[in-house]
């Protein structure tokens, strides 16, 4: 496969080059893009990618997955509840680490459509995989990207980017969820052997790649009765901070080739050049990132459909009962249809949100929690048609149909339940009509 790397600044130049042509003879897609391209979202001369870009990163990630996320790994990974060994530095020597990230870090600087290309083709063939994915190259390293100095930049960056450190974002707390300002984690100003900085105390859960991770973005409450407006993101070193600790790894009933533990800190100094953005306003770095966390997210659902898709449409095909192929009958084309519509509607919506992100650096909240809302339960409704269609061995553990299910039932959880994404799409209404009441 040639590299992302090298493919990148040819794409750039395809683009560029295109700018001199007479502006009749551009596409309007293209044209739109080049009208609007500044964002603070984006590397700084950020050139959304074109169609052509993203269809060839599209085949990238598919060859790399053929290759790297067989069926056999991705089952293995369900059934031995971890990451496939080995993977992190395959992910980075591919370029996939770094997607959203500054070139000279070792990122791709291609934007969000391409992330969520990376993130549904990887969903295609292990779910899990995916979510560990996303965790560190959008929770993790685009918090980075958007938020750290760049001396931060340039510690982290590029290790994560490589694969040769691990990233995680640690926010939900066992008693805080989806009202994470209850967040009960502490981080109290010190000065530890002359170095100033915070000590932090508490516990995080739930957190991907926990278990495993080398950097964890943490949020934790610097002036705990300030609520939203005192939070403090701080990025953690775990294996080189005394006091930190994973207390537990989570059996989970999905997603189980992504590692999620229970998270400990007790008396981790964190010096005070590790606060990332500004002091309390861990709030504003937390709600930004949730908008382009739901976004990317969004793109784990249309893989996994993808998948039930995949193998359904074959066995039907094969499968005959009463001399006749089964999708033949109406009522199994009639489920077909509706898994094949669904997925696309899906994916369209998706697309569209991040094709604005990249193209105006306009984030729209409701569209970025409408999109995986969407997508996150019509890929459970997929999974289950998926095993019915395929009858007895739909419920049997030879066939994917069960591990898609189980993992596409976390999307209506992770990263805000369905219903705070309502609630989240609501409240944009309230305010947008507010003059109204
Ligand atoms: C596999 C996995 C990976 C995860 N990874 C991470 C991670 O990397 N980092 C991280 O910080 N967190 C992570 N999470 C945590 C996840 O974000 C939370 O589980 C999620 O926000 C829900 O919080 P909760 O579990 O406390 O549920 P609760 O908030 O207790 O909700 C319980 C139920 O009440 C409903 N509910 C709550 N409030 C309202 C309301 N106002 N109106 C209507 N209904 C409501 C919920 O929708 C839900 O149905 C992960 C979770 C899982 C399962």
């Amino acid at each position: 496969m040639a590299s992302l790397r090298a493919l990148r600044p040819v794409m750039q130049i395809t683009a560029q080059s295109l700018r001199h042509l007479p502006r009749t003879s551009l596409p309007s897609a293209f044209l739109f893009s080049q009208q609007r391209f500044a964002s603070s979202k984006h590397p700084k001369g950020f050139v959304p990618p074109t169609p052509e870009d993203l269809e060839e990163l599209r085949q990238s990630v598919q060859e790399f997955a053929r290759r790297e996320v067989t069926e056999e790994i991705s089952a293995a990974a369900d059934k031995n509840n971890d990451f496939p060994a080995g993977l992190w530095p395959k992910l980075g020597e591919a370029g996939f680490l770094g997607i959203t990230a500054d070139e000279d870090v070792g990122g791709l600087g291609m934007g969000y459509q391409a992330h969520c290309i990376v993130m549904e083709e990887l969903s295609r063939a292990s779910g899990s995989v995916a979510l560990s994915y996303a965790a560190h190259s959008q929770l993790c390293v685009n918090q980075l990207q958007l938020h750290g100095t760049p001396e931060q930049k340039k510690k982290f960056m590029p290790g994560l980017i490589a694969g040769e450190s691990i990233g995680a974002l640690a926010m939900s707390e066992s008693g805080a969820g989806s009202d994470v300002v209850s967040m009960r984690t502490t981080a109290k100003e010190a000065t530890v052997d002359g170095r100033e900085g915070y000590v932090l105390n508490g516990s995080k859960m739930w957190i991907t790649n926990g278990p495993n991770a080398d950097v964890v973005v943490v949020y934790a409450k610097t002036k705990p009765d300030a609520g939203s407006k005192g939070i403090t993101a701080f990025i953690v070193e775990t294996k080189t901070s005394p006091g930190f600790t994973c207390a537990r790894k989570l059996d989970k009933m999905g997603m189980r080739g992504s590692p999620t533990g229970e998270l400990m800190f007790d008396n981790v100094f964190v010096p005070r050049d590790r606060v990332l953005g500004t002091l309390h306003g861990g709030a504003r770095v937390l709600m930004s990132g949730l908008d382009l966390e739901r976004l990317v997210l969004s793109a784990g659902p249309l893989g996994l459909m993808q998948a039930a898709l995949d193998i359904t449409l074959p066995f039907v095909h094969q499968r005959k009962q009463f001399g006749t192929p089964v999708g033949h009958f109406q009522l199994v084309q009639g489920r077909l249809a509706d898994m094949y519509t669904k997925m696309r509607a899906s994916r369209a919506y998706t697309y569209a949100t991040a094709r604005e992100v990249d193209e105006t650096g306009e984030i729209h909240t409701q569209d970025c929690a409408g999109a995986i809302l969407y997508a996150a339960e019509r890929a459970t409704e997929c999974a289950l048609d998926s095993i019915q269609l395929l009858g007895g061995m739909g419920y049997v553990e030879e066939m994917p149909a069960s591990r898609i299910l189980r993992d596409a039932k976390l999307y209506e959880i992770g990263a805000g339940t369905s219903e705070v994404r309502r609630m989240v799409i609501g409240r944009v209404f309230n305010k947008e009509y507010a003059h109204l009441a």
